[in-house]
């Protein structure tokens, strides 16, 4: 697993309004936090290949390259005093070749260790901190052994490249293990973990944002998802203040772990029991946090570049309890059409050229005081009435 003695060399004091922050991958989060950037007063740039990609709409300059095209990366760390990402499966090594051009105040071991769940679990374990019961899985013999100690239902997920159910498989039953066993054969095994199910009450999520020294949480929230693509998510989470404080305590002690700068999502799963489980982290701004940008007097985006610049953090306060809801491809004509009865509806919009299924495309947050009702007078609008 990778060291994180090193971690702190790229980090800078206080970045001036008007220096210039990269930002690795140009979709919804670049651009959220791109628009953070703007309004402290910092430029910024892109590097993504789709031109005029949604964060590029709101940045100064875009590198319209490939995310892992050393020469697009260092020309991006040339024009930038700051470097960072909205996406975890960005090619530390390449990164690390720039480090000398550009500070990246987050460092590349935060990065390898979230984009590897061999290292993510290890590091979650190390610091006290539960995740699902694992093993390492590098064969078919080895899944067979795996599967024996962890016994079944299991999820089997790739150790790397794997985002939202992705390269994972679900083994219930004897049949599963065979049928996964004839699609394996004559390919490479790719390097896996085994997972226990989990059995959880429900699905949450919480964020802790950083400049290296100090850090801050935000609420713990409740994630609901369809088809493995998050759809909603409720904040606060109505939970015993007990669990909060919990869930807090394991977002600082993964945060100080790391000696992180910008914004973490810790994704739990809450056991019917209380316990609360990791099920992986992301090293940057969350869909699940993106209510913070109505709901909180900090968002996440804010959180992120200021961590990111060496300012300090307040700590956020959650000014109303909020709902927000995906809007993919195919809520998109649906919610444009209802936008007009819908004053309460913060509705986001990406950017983005082409409608297509199950694609983020935007989000909308309500700000309320029951967040029970609020979720269900969204459904009964119909326009998320594909997701079941
Ligand atoms: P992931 O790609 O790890 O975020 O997983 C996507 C979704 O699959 C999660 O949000 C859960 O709903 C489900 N899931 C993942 N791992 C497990 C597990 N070990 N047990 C039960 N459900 C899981």
């Amino acid at each position: 697993m990778p060291s994180l003695s090193e971690e702190t060399k790229g980090r800078i004091d206080h970045l001036e309004p008007g220096s210039v922050i990269g930002i690795v991958g140009g979709g919804q989060l670049g651009r959220m936090m791109a628009l953070s950037a703007r309004y402290h007063g910092f430029r910024i740039g892109v590097l993504d290949p789709t031109p005029d990609a949604p964060a590029a709409q709101v940045a100064d300059f875009q590198e319209t390259a490939d995310y892992d095209d050393l020469d697009a990366i260092k020309r991006l760390a040339d024009r930038s005093d700051v470097l960072t990402y909205e996406f975890e499966n960005v090619d530390a090594d390449a990164l690390d070749q720039v480090r000398d051009r550009v500070a990246i105040p987050q460092g590349t071991d935060l990065l390898r260790v979230t984009q590897d769940r061999v290292h993510e679990k290890t590091f979650i374990n190390r610091h006290g901190i539960d995740t699902a019961p694992w093993k390492q899985v590098d064969g078919l013999e080895q899944l067979d052994s795996a599967l024996k100690e962890l016994g079944m239902p299991a999820v089997l997920k790739t150790r790397t490249g794997g985002y939202d159910g992705h390269g994972q498989a679900v083994l219930r039953t004897k049949e599963d293990l065979q049928a996964l066993q004839a699609r394996m054969k004559g390919r490479d095994f790719p390097p896996s973990v085994l997972e226990g199910f989990v059995d959880f009450a429900f699905e949450a999520s919480i964020l802790v944002s950083g400049n290296g020294k100090d850090y801050v949480t935000f609420p713990m929230v409740r994630n609901e998802h369809r088809h493995n693509i998050l759809h909603m998510t409720l904040a606060p989470a109505q939970v015993e203040p007990e669990m909060a404080d919990r869930a807090r305590d394991m977002a600082l002690t993964l945060a100080d772990g790391f000696k992180l700068a910008g914004t973490l999502a810790l994704e739990l799963f809450v056991m019917s029991d209380g316990g609360l489980v990791v099920n992986e982290l992301a090293p940057r701004p969350h869909n699940s946090g993106h209510y913070t940008i109505e709901a909180c007097s900090m968002d996440q985006f804010d959180a992120h570049v200021r961590g990111i610049a060496g300012w300090p953090l307040p700590n956020p306060r959650l000014l109303s309890p909020a709902v927000m809801v995906n809007v993919l491809g195919q809520h998109v004509a649906p919610v444009r059409r209802l936008l007009g009865e819908h004053p309460e509806w913060y509705l986001h919009d990406y950017g983005k050229a082409e409608v297509r299924t199950d694609r983020k495309m935007g989000h909308l947050t309500v700000l309320t005081d029951d967040l029970e009702q609020t979720a269900k007078d969204l459904e009964a609008t119909g326009c998320w009435s594909d997701l079941g």
